[in-house]
């Protein structure tokens, strides 16, 4: 593997650039316009439920599917008319595809094989590799001797052993359990810093994408409809779907009064100034469960409502401990079901049937002008 490079040498250069990507089956549109900066070195994910796209746009980017209009650019280049193996592009698949006939020596070998390495700098980087993710001692083993960890690090190291710019990696722990898999996340994580790679991973779990991510797309129906780091996506999603799927919120309709004011369910609120806004008009307002507050009448009486902040009064249907936290769910006067979320340690004593006051503040609350009814609802990973 060449050098560890200087990651702030290159930082925001771009390296990839898709310019409205489609791919069309027939009348079925799976890639829809996609237009995306991959910056050299990052580690960046596509995140979305099974059938939005993704793989198709991993594909499109290995060589391996041929975009139905659109370009991809390497560092300026059309890369359309490239064949799949002279992209310099590594990748890896949700099922490993060792060859099992092949020791896990000869298995990370064999892009060097094909591409006629020198046999001397093929054992240099063949041994550097299995130092890399720690399978020396597993050299001479073949696949079937190896647990789906191990091997899936042997499909890790054969797609970085001819020292790809780009590696892409499909779903790759997809197959494996959930304290391996995030073993080898952390691995991935690490492995990514020392190499300076960029890396293009698919998942379809948000946790796996929030640990490895500096920037993350979530794709829905062949389209990017939200793109930045975990955090920001996160604590601002630039809109309902992105909220929805992304962690838990609750989703108020509120009746706009003037900017920066708003009703819901009759009740006044103060909501963030939001461009745009007409006195009257529709609004939907998010607020994360662990930004809400539920206070029962006798503790809300002690803390008065403070500026900036909202109430509104509800009542408590289900209280749930959940080891390091605690959620209690409620419903409106209106019938709005909210649930709020305190950490164990701060304490929510509260039972069903409890009448309560939740509260929030303003800037902590997203305003969404248009979404889709569809939106509101948990989109499902697989369904
Ligand atoms: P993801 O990786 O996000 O699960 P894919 O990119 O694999 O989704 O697929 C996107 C959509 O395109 C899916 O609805 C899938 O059924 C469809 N699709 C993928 N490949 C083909 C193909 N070869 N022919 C027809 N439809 C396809
Ligand atoms: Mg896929």
């Amino acid at each position: 593997m060449s050098a560890v490079k200087d990651p702030a040498q290159k930082q925001d250069q771009t390296l990839v650039s898709l310019r409205n990507l489609n791919k069309h089956y027939g009348d079925f549109t799976a890639v829809d316009n996609i237009s995306l900066d991959i910056k050299e070195g990052e580690f960046l994910t596509f995140l979305g439920s099974s059938g939005s796209g993704k793989s198709t746009t991993l594909s499109m980017l290995a060589g391996f599917e041929t975009p139905s209009s659109g370009e991809i650019l390497v560092d300026g280049r059309s890369l359309v008319n490239v064949p799949p193996h002279k992209r310099d592009i590594g990748m890896v698949f949700q099922r490993y595809s060792l060859f099992p006939h092949l020791s896990v020596r000869d298995n990370i070998a064999f892009p060097l094989d094909i591409r006629k390495v020198d046999p001397k700098e093929r054992e240099r980087r063949v041994d550097a590799m299995l130092k890399l993710v720690q399978l020396d001692s597993f050299a001479h083993r073949r696949p079937s001797q190896l647990s789906g960890g191990q091997q899936q690090r042997v499909a890790i190291a054969r797609a970085l052993v001819y020292e790809p710019r780009i590696l892409l990696m499909d779903e790759p722990l997809g197959a494996l359990d959930k304290k391996l898999r995030e073993d080898l996340q952390d691995e991935l994580r690490q492995l990514h810093r020392r190499l300076g790679i960029t890396i293009v991973y698919v998942t379809h779990d948000q946790e796996e994408a929030m640990r490895l991510s500096q920037r993350i797309a979530i794709f829905s129906h062949g389209r990017i409809v939200g793109l930045g780091s975990g955090y920001d996506l996160y604590q601002n999603p630039p809109n309902a779907f992105v909220a929805s799927f992304l962690g838990n919120s609750n989703f108020l309709r509120l009746q706009a009064s003037g900017n920066g004011a708003a009703t819901f369910e009759g009740h006044d609120l103060s909501i963030r100034l939001t461009a745009g806004i007409a006195s009257g008009q529709s609004l939907m307002l998010m607020v994360r469960p662990e930004k809400a507050q539920a206070l029962s009448t006798q503790q809300a009486e002690q803390l008065p409502l403070a500026a900036g902040w909202n109430q509104v009064p509800a009542k408590v249907t289900e209280v749930l401990f959940l080891g390091e936290s605690q959620t209690c769910s409620v419903v409106t006067q209106g019938g709005t079901a909210m649930t709020v979320k305190a950490l164990s340690s701060t304490g929510m004593p509260l039972a069903a049937g409890d009448t309560v006051l939740v509260r929030w503040a303003a800037t902590d609350a997203c305003v969404y002008t248009e979404w889709n009814e569809s939106d509101l609802g948990k989109p499902s990973a697989h369904p």
